[in-house]
């Protein structure tokens, strides 16, 4: 076991703790740690099973009020660690997706709405009517490069051009071809409409679309919605690049982008190490 504070590679047994818990001592750094230590079971009670449960229902599309049902967990306690494994899941995103070689980008959106349809919105009410998830795919490893959650703008496309654009050098997009993308990609970047690979793209929308399928029932709190599906989202896009694995080929996207040998399970997302 490595020091979780200098990341020394060797650490000592160094008594429990006052819940019994085993603490650790660092001969480098002199510090002491006990074992869950910056993973989200620490200062939990849950165990890898329910953590497991939780946040796989979660991703597959329960609400949050489904996933307290199944786990038997209070709301409080569901949402919680959703919120804090988006947290280590966007960590994740920035630390582990980056210098991707891709052959081409897939440019790809859904639509959902919340609460009610654009048309009966106030132009005031941003936060309910129509919502927009989009995605930038690395084409031949399927690993999603970039997300954004909001109204469909020029400007949410920009943010989208902007973050992937630190993750890949690869200047070819291909998109469904809406007009907002000739407007946004820049004249370095080879833009091809209608040229995109659907099927990865369908799997992962699949999934997502469960999500957004029971937005338009919610009648009210649209700003809490809107805010908990960024938080959703940056957790489904970790699940899709490191945990789910492709039936077919049997890897995950980040196994097919090189960025990891091993198919992730959600006991290395929550224990990934945010102190150094
Ligand atoms: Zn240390």
């Amino acid at each position: 076991m490595n020091c979780l504070l200098c990341g020394h590679d060797k650490v000592h047994k160094h008594g429990k703790t006052e819940k019994g818990h085993q603490r650790y001592k660092c001969p480098h750094c002199g510090q002491t740690f006990p074992e869950h230590f910056d993973t989200l079971y620490y200062g939990r009670h849950l165990s890898l099973d329910e953590v497991h449960t939780i946040l796989q229902s979660h991703v597959e599309g329960s609400s949050l009020r489904g996933v307290s049902r199944i786990s038997g967990r209070a709301y409080g306690t569901v949402a919680s660690l959703v919120r804090a494994a988006s947290q280590k899941a966007q960590m994740l995103h920035n630390q582990g997706v980056k210098q991707i070689e891709a052959e081409e980008i897939s440019g790809d959106e859904m639509w959902s709405f919340i609460g009610k349809k654009q048309k009966n919105c106030q132009p005031e009410e941003l936060m309910a009517g129509d919502c927009w998830i989009w995605l930038s795919l690395a084409s031949d490893s399927g690993l999603i490069l970039a997300a954004r959650v909001g109204k469909r703008t020029d400007a949410l496309l920009e943010e989208l051009l902007v973050s992937t654009e630190g993750k890949t050098d690869c200047d070819i997009w291909n998109t469904d071809g809406w007009r907002g993308y000739e407007r946004v990609l820049p004249e370095t970047i080879h833009h091809q409409v209608g040229k995109r690979r659907t099927q990865r793209l369908d799997r992962t929308n699949g999934i997502l679309r469960q999500q957004t399928g029971r937005w338009h029932r919610l009648q009210n709190k649209f700003g809490k919605v809107w805010e908990q599906t960024k938080v959703t989202a940056r957790l489904v896009v970790s699940y899709f690049n490191w945990i789910w694995e492709n039936s077919r080929s049997g890897t995950t996207a980040a196994q097919r982008a090189r960025l990891t040998e091993w198919i992730w399970t959600w006991d290395d997302l929550v224990a990934y190490p945010t102190v150094f």
